[in-house]
C-alpha cells in the first residue's frame, strides 16, 4: 500500500454541495409527489448573511476574514446548526450544511429548524489569541442574526468546546446578561450538557447498533475503518471498541491514514495524533492513503470528515456491507445509485450524525430550566430518539423501496411540508 497520498483529491471542493442538495430535493418531491409551491420553498434558504470579520493579527496587522451564516428553513422552529472554520469553505457549502440540518431536526423531531455557519480560515494556522479574537469578531458581526429563540449555533468541523464558551461570553456582553441558550456545545459548568461531546459518536452507534440487528450482522465480529479522526471519528472508535470490542483495523485524517488487520487501540492512536498531529506512521500500523481506507475489506466503512469523498469514482470498489456516515454530505448521488444497487446499506448523514445536535437540543432544554442532567438520563433520552429515527427511515425504505437517504428524506420533508400547510406558507 501507498505511503502517502501523492495528490489528495479535495472532493468536497470539486462537487458542489449545494448542486446536491438540489438534486436530492428534486427526488424527495417526485417520491411524495410535493406540490410545486413546496417544493419551491424547500429548495431555497429562506435567510442568509455574509461578513467581513477583521482580527488583529499577533503581528499587529489587521487581516479580514469572510464569514456566512444561513437559515435554510425555520417552520418547525428556531434555526439550529453548527458553525466550521475551514479554508476552503464557500456559502454554496454552507447552504447545503444548513439544508441538511433542516431535514436532520425534522427527521428527530427536534422542534427546530436548520441553519448553518463558517468562516474561511485556516485554525491550524492561528494562535489561541487569534482564535479567541476571530471567534467573538464573528459573534459581533452576526448576533443579531442569532438568538436563543431565533438561531443557536453549535460546533462543527474545526470548532469545539473553547469556541463556543468564547461565543457565548461575547454575545452575552453585548446582550448585558448571561446568556447560556444562545450556543449549544459549550463547556460544562458554564451551561455546556454531560454527553454533548461524544454525542455526534453515540448517535451513530445507535444506529449501527439498529442496521446491524436489521442486517443479522454481529457486531462484535465486525470490523470498522474510520476517515477523519477529529472529535467524531475518534469518539467512534473509542465507543465501537469499549462497547462492542468491534475491531478498528484504519482510521486517517487530512495527512493520510493507517491500517493494522489486528486492530488499532483508538485511545493510543489519539494520543499520536496528538502529539504529532496525524495518525500517520503510528507504530505497529501501516500507513494507507485516504482513498485506499475507503475501499479497505471491512464490514463497516465510517466517513467522518468532510463532503463528497465516495462518489462515481470510487463507489465501485467499496467493499464494506454498511456505510455509517458520521461526516454530512459525504456520499453524492450517483454513488448513492452505485452502492444501492450493489446491495451496500448507506446509513445517511442526517440520520446517523444526528445524535450532535439532539443532545445540543437537550443541553438548550437544561439551559432554559437552569436544571441539568445526569449522563444516564442524557444517553437513554439519545438512544430512544435515534432507535426511533432509524426505524421511521427503514419504515419509508420500504414502503417506497428506495434507499435510505431517499427514506430519510421522504420522512423529514414529508413533516416540514405538512408544518408549512398548517402555517398557511402555501
Ligand atoms: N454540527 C453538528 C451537526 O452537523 C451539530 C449541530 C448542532 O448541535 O446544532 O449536526
Amino acid at each position: 500500500m501507498g505511503n502517502q497520498e501523492p495528490t489528495l483529491p479535495a472532493w468536497h471542493v470539486l462537487e458542489n454541495s449545494f448542486e446536491i442538495v438540489q438534486q436530492q430535493c428534486e427526488s424527495c418531491a417526485m417520491l411524495l409527489a410535493l406540490p410545486d409551491n413546496i417544493y419551491e420553498l424547500i429548495r431555497n434558504p429562506m435567510r442568509e448573511l455574509q461578513v467581513s470579520i477583521p482580527v488583529k493579527m499577533d503581528n499587529g496587522k489587521i487581516k479580514v476574514f469572510k464569514g456566512f451564516r444561513v437559515q435554510y428553513n425555520d417552520v418547525l422552529g428556531p434555526t439550529k446548526g453548527g458553525i466550521r472554520f475551514h479554508p476552503d469553505e464557500t456559502i454554496d457549502t454552507i447552504r447545503a450544511l444548513a439544508a441538511w440540518m433542516t431535514w436532520k431536526c425534522s427527521l428527530l423531531e427536534l422542534p427546530l429548524g436548520g441553519a448553518k455557519g463558517g468562516v474561511i480560515c485556516n485554525p491550524s494556522e492561528l494562535s489561541q489569541g487569534e482564535l479567541e479574537r476571530l471567534s467573538r469578531g464573528y459573534v459581533e458581526r452576526i448576533w443579531n442574526f442569532i438568538g436563543p429563540d431565533r438561531d443557536i449555533p453549535a460546533p462543527d468541523v474545526y470548532t469545539n468546546p473553547q469556541i463556543m464558551a468564547w461565543m457565548m461570553d461575547e454575545y452575552s456582553r453585548i446582550a448585558g446578561k448571561n446568556q447560556f441558550g444562545v450556543i449549544t456545545g459549550k463547556p460544562l459548568y458554564i451551561g455546556g450538557s454531560v454527553g454533548r461531546n461524544t454525542a455526534t459518536a453515540r448517535g451513530g452507534i445507535y444506529i449501527i447498533v439498529e442496521a446491524a440487528k436489521t442486517a443479522g450482522m454481529d457486531l462484535h465480529q465486525s470490523t470498522l475503518a474510520i476517515q477523519g479522526y477529529g472529535n467524531a471519528g475518534f469518539h467512534l472508535a473509542y465507543l465501537a471498541n469499549d462497547i462492542f470490542g468491534c475491531n478498528v483495523v484504519a482510521v486517517s485524517d487530512q495527512r493520510g491514514g493507517i491500517y493494522n488487520k489486528k486492530g488499532l487501540d483508538p485511545t493510543a492512536v489519539f494520543e499520536h495524533k496528538r502529539r504529532n498531529g496525524s495518525v500517520v506512521d503510528y507504530p505497529g500500523a501501516e500507513n494507507i492513503t485516504n482513498s485506499e481506507l475507503l475501499t479497505l475489506n471491512v464490514d463497516i466503512l465510517c466517513p467522518s470528515a468532510l463532503e463528497n469523498v465516495i462518489n462515481k469514482h470510487n463507489a465501485g470498489m467499496i467493499k464494506a456491507k454498511i456505510i455509517a456516515e458520521l461526516a454530512n454530505g459525504p456520499t453524492t448521488p450517483e454513488a448513492d445509485a452505485i452502492l444501492f444497487d450493489r446491495g451496500i446499506q448507506v446509513l445517511p448523514d442526517f440520520l446517523c450524525n444526528a445524535g450532535g445536535v439532539t443532545v445540543s437540543y437537550f443541553e438548550m432544554i437544561q439551559n432554559f430550566n437552569m436544571l441539568y442532567w445526569e449522563e444516564g438520563e442524557v444517553f437513554e433520552r439519545l438512544r430512544k430518539k435515534m432507535a426511533y429515527a432509524y426505524h421511521s427511515v427503514l419504515n419509508a425504505s420500504e414502503k417506497y423501496h428506495v434507499d435510505m437517504r431517499k427514506a430519510a428524506y421522504s420522512v423529514a420533508v414529508q413533516r416540514i411540508a405538512d408544518a408549512m400547510v398548517l402555517r398557511g406558507w402555501v
